[in-house]
């Protein structure tokens, strides 16, 4: 278990990935915000495995970057959580080769910095109309952490499902050479999404956040179930995470691809929810049987 070479100089990054690219190595790259629990675990550890897909040790990496850029104002940037030596510990303990740690936003987001990648479509509802410009920020941090390490890998989380659709219509659109891999959601043993963001709940929010897995699971049982109606399904989730006390943002059904909302929830469609409790805005999705 090999610590991570920690670089933290994007040039530097970018010398690096370019020679190990050009000397036939594969590139897996998994961009985080950092402090890392298992769902990150589980796209480091799939990162290891692609990079060495092909019986050659290829290389795998991540970056740790709180990206002030998909920050709104107000939002929690300033008290985002942070621990790097716990993140390096278990990169190492995934096996990545390197690890990109900015140590000031400006190495990645200098004061004159001025191109922006916006990606319209599948950014526009769901988290994209509460969080005007987060998408933006994505999508741009994404195509330079692209560009910097130009990997043949890129593995993201469902958690973030809205998240992926902006990065794979990206990739799609401006023929980034870059296969997109999307990892299932992990959760805790009783069911709560993980995410970084969990650390702000209370114990007592802690029980109420676990209305959105539930409000879900109970979606999926009842579509399973023969009830394909999405708008009496959303109504029934709705009711499921007001009655837990936790401010409702959205709850849509969509297409899983397209994120269109749609009115018949057939197998494969996706739910969706936001919601906000006590001071913590967390979100979920499943998709439907
Ligand atoms: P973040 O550090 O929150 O920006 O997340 C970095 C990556 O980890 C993103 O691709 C997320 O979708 C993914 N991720 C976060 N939480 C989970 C989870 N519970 N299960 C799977 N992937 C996750």
């Amino acid at each position: 278990m090999n610590a991570p070479e920690l670089i933290t100089d994007p040039a530097a990054w970018q010398a690096r990935c370019f020679a190990a690219r050009d000397g036939g190595a594969r590139l897996a790259l998994v961009p985080t915000m950092g402090f890392l629990h298992d769902g990150h675990l589980s796209l480091l550890r799939a990162a290891r495995a692609r990079a060495d897909e092909g019986g050659r040790r290829g290389l795998a990496v991540a970056s740790i970057f709180v990206n002030p850029t998909q920050f709104g104002a107000g939002e929690d940037l300033s008290r985002y959580p942070r621990d790097l030596q716990g993140d390096l510990a278990k990169c190492a303990a995934a096996g990545i080769d390197w690890v990109l740690a900015p140590a000031d936003p400006r190495a990645v987001f200098p004061p004159d910095f001025q191109t922006w990648v916006t990606v319209e479509g599948v950014s526009q509802g769901l988290c994209g109309a509460s969080r005007p410009g987060h998408f933006r920020g994505v999508a741009t941090v994404v195509a330079k952490l692209f560009n910097l390490t130009r990997p043949h890998v890129a593995l993201f989380g469902e958690k973030d499902y809205q998240q992926l659709a902006v990065i794979r219509a990206m990739v799609r659109d401006l023929a980034m050479n870059v296969e997109v891999v999307g990892m299932p959601i992990v959760r805790e043993p009783d069911g709560l999404a993980r995410s970084s963001r969990n650390v702000y709940l209370s114990p007592e929010e802690r029980g109420r956040a676990l209305a959105l897995s539930r409000a879900l699971r109970e979606a999926a049982e009842l579509a399973g179930g023969g009830e394909r109606d999405a708008a009496s399904l959303r109504a029934r989730a709705r009711a499921r995470l007001e009655d837990a006390g936790a401010r409702v943002d959205y709850v849509e059904i969509v297409h899983p691809d397209s994120l269109a909302p749609v009115p018949r929830a057939d197998p494969g469609c996706v739910m969706l929810v936001a919601a906000q409790v006590g001071a913590t805005r967390l979100i979920d999705n499943l998709r439907l049987p």
